[in-house]
């Protein structure tokens, strides 16, 4: 195929990436540590506007070690947002806790406060929550954080996906009692990967920090009073991102001109809506993603991103909710109407599985759309026109 290929959400770096890694060669720091890494801590600190930030070898580390320094262990209950990328609950497994599943509401697609309350009506005392912000959207922050200071549970943000958001005035990640962000490869910036453990607390993120660096005592020798982890970020990988967070206001303000000039293109469509943005809020449309009402047409994601998969386009499906996950087929999981049968997959249907859950829904009817901040005009036309193609 000889058109230009278009990507979901691609790397742009910009130069001075590629000066702090000159720096770090030439003063010989190529280590887990070093200028760059304390450097980039401090910048992301000051820039999302909170105390002490640990800068970690991925954002699934960060889950990790946010979820030790909460103390969670085998057995305990950790609620958690159903329809998100695996890696927001997987570290939960990790440690042999229990994640519970909560349904998203329709306002932000993301975890639901009144099906959270359902969940403590069975689990009064959970051991933490770990809520995400999909695809950049503020959650309910107020709403969350107040169920969570009623019951005295602590919570772990991640803000994976929505770095550079903000809720009220205030970015996306600093609200919980621990925040993360990632850095990987197709993240609004990128360090081609890495991840960021934040806190008010500097206790948290030298604990972290301890963690990351293979838990060793101050002690002469190696002596280790926990288990530890290789988790640290490079000075060189840190050194990539001094150089991103440089551009993390552009890339928000391309990111957001994308999902604006989809919103105006499929206006006309009635069977199209595009994925909420919190009110509240100032989200990073880190990805633009569309539903398809089955009522008004009999397109399908699938098809949708058929056609873009043959105009060598990229496009993806929502994430797989994880009440629907093989992996996760034993978990509770909470909509507004309280605990639902478990509904993984089961032969004959597609391995999508069933259930009447909000979650559910987006899966089945959304997609997300191209949101490379490299797109140019005509790369943006290519794709408008294809969707539309499919709609008439
Ligand atoms: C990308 C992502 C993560 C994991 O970050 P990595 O740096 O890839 O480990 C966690 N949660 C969400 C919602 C993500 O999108």
């Amino acid at each position: 195929m000889d058109t230009k290929r278009i990507y979901l959400s691609s790397p742009a770096m910009h130069g001075e990436e590629q000066q702090f890694i000159k720096e770090a060669f030439d003063t010989n720091w190529v280590a887990p540590l070093g200028p760059n890494v304390t450097a980039f801590e401090k910048e992301m600190a000051e820039y999302v506007g909170i105390g002490h930030a640990s800068a970690l070898s991925s954002g699934t580390a960060a889950i990790h070690l946010a979820l030790k320094l909460l103390n969670v262990k085998q057995g305990d209950i950790v609620f958690t947002s159903s329809l998100t990328f695996a890696a927001t609950c997987n570290p939960i497994t990790y440690e042999k806790a229990v994640p519970v599943f909560i349904d998203s509401e329709r306002n932000t697609w993301n975890l639901d406060p009144e099906a959270l309350k359902k969940a403590y009506e069975k689990y009064p005392d959970p051991k933490a929550i770990v809520y995400a912000h999909l695809y950049g959207t503020p959650a309910k922050i107020d709403e969350i954080m107040a169920i969570a200071a009623e019951h005295g549970t602590p919570v772990i943000e991640d803000a994976a996906e929505a770095l550079g958001s903000t809720y009220k005035g205030r970015y996306c990640g600093t609200f919980g009692n621990i925040g993360i962000y990632s850095f990987n490869g197709n993240k609004i910036i990128t360090t081609s990967g890495g991840g960021m453990l934040v806190s008010n607390n500097e206790e948290d993120t030298k604990k972290a920090t301890w963690y990351a660096t293979q838990t060793r005592d101050p002690a002469r020798y190696y002596q280790h009073t926990e288990i530890g982890y290789n988790y640290r970020m490079s000075n060189i990988v840190a050194g990539i991102g001094r150089g991103q967070l440089l551009h993390l206001a552009e890339h928000k303000k391309l990111k957001k001109d994308i999902y604006r000039q989809y919103k105006e293109a499929f206006a006309d469509i009635p069977a199209i809506t595009m994925n909420p943005l919190n009110p509240d809020g100032d989200a990073n449309c880190w990805l633009s993603c569309m539903l398809i009402d089955p009522k008004l047409s009999d397109t399908t994601p699938d098809m949708v991103m058929d056609a873009l998969d043959s105009e060598n386009i990229e496009s993806r499906p929502i994430w797989k909710p994880m009440n629907l996950q093989p992996v996760y087929a034993e978990n509770d999981f909470f909509t507004i109407d309280g605990i639902q049968p478990n509904t993984a997959p089961v032969k004959g249907d597609n391995g999508e599985g069933w259930d009447g859950s909000v979650g559910g829904d987006i899966f089945r009817h959304g997609l997300c759309l191209p949101s490379d901040i490299k797109n140019t005009p005509e790369d943006m036309e290519r794709i408008i026109a294809t969707v539309k193609r499919c709609f008439v």
